[in-house]
Order: structure tokens, then C-alpha cells, then sequence
């Protein structure tokens, strides 16, 4: 959703409120896409500060299913949303300086809504997911879960073969 800044930008200073539905059923990242569960309405206030100064602040909650790092069990993820933007657009870009990721959600007096909060949930996304504290995760060897069983493995890289597969899944656990 676009939003128009110049009634913010404008001598009056209009304050700008706005209850914005986030047009987004999976969320892509450079490592998978993740499914939208559910979702809030992100409330999106925009209040002039001083000057092409205006500050954005958002709240909402997206609500993902993210796999288990250790057993990869989906895992129902809420993400909550509550950002402050400080923008001074005399200053090239928006003035993001505080940040690397493209924020270029601002063009002339258009904000847009979809990449702000693309870009606030790429910030907050969770580092660490497990399904629970103790997750078992799942055996090196043939993929068992074991938080649902047991399996015959040995663990000993008797088979060089073998060992070649547990690290294969070693790596795709760190990730
Ligand atoms: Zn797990
Ligand atoms: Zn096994």
C-alpha cells in the first residue's frame, strides 16, 4: 500500500494514521520462503518533526511458520512488529544512515508501506528457532526425528560413507 506524505510535508503538518493490511501469504529470504499464518493490520502513524523531518512508527504482528533448526518441525513463529523510523529527507536516501538494507521504501512523498514492513520483519526475523528447549533434533545419520523415536545408528563414523551424509546434514542444521 502507498501512502501519501504530502499532507505531512505540507504547512499544516497533517498527522498521517493509517491501518495498512500487509499484501504478503509467504515470506521470501535469501535462505526459503516462509509461510504467513496470520496477520495484523500494521498501524502506521507518520508525524512531522521539524523542516522534511518526519518520524514513522509502526506496530503489528505476522505470525510465520519457520522450521525447527534442530528436527525441522514447523514451527508457528509470531514476529512482532514496533519500529521507529526518523527520516529527514534532505539527506540522500531518507536519511537511513543506521542502515545497509535498501530502505528505499521512500519515493518523493510517497511511503511505501509493503517494503517498510518487508524490511522491518527481515530485521526482527528470528536467529534461532526450535520447536522446543530440548528438541532432540534428528539423527545425523538417516534423518530419524528423534524427539519421536529412536533409531539404530551407530554414531561412530564407522562408514566413511555415512560420515559424509552426516555432515551434509550438520551443515544444513547450522544454517
Ligand atoms: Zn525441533
Ligand atoms: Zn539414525
Amino acid at each position: 500500500m502507498l501512502l501519501d506524505l504530502s499532507g505531512v510535508l505540507s504547512e499544516q503538518h497533517t498527522e498521517l494514521i493509517q491501518d495498512v493490511d500487509i499484501d504478503m501469504t509467504e515470506f521470501r529470504a535469501g535462505y526459503g520462503s516462509f509461510s504467513v499464518l496470520k496477520k495484523t493490520p500494521i498501524s502506521i502513524r507518520v508525524t512531522h518533526v521539524k523542516e522534511r523531518k518526519f518520524r514513522i512508527t509502526g506496530s503489528g504482528k505476522v505470525t510465520f511458520e519457520i522450521p525447527c533448526d534442530r528436527c525441522l518441525k514447523p514451527v508457528e513463529t509470531e514476529l512482532v512488529l514496533d519500529f521507529v523510523k526518523n527520516i529527514d529527507l534532505d539527506v540522500p536516501d531518507g536519511g537511513q544512515t543506521e542502515e545497509l538494507d535498501e530502505t528505499n521504501y521512500i519515493d518523493g512523498y510517497t511511503l511505501d508501506a509493503d517494503k517498510l514492513v518487508c524490511g522491518e520483519i527481515l530485521i526482527g526475523w528470528p536467529t534461532k528457532i526450535l520447536c522446543s528447549e530440548d528438541c532432540k533434533g534428528m539423527c545425523g545419520v538417516c534423518g530419524q526425528n528423534l524427539n519421536q523415536g529412536t533409531c539404530d545408528c551407530e554414531d561412530a563414523g564407522l562408514d566413511p560413507r555415512m560420515s559424509v551424509i552426516r555432515d551434509v546434514f550438520k551443515n544444513f542444521k547450522e544454517v
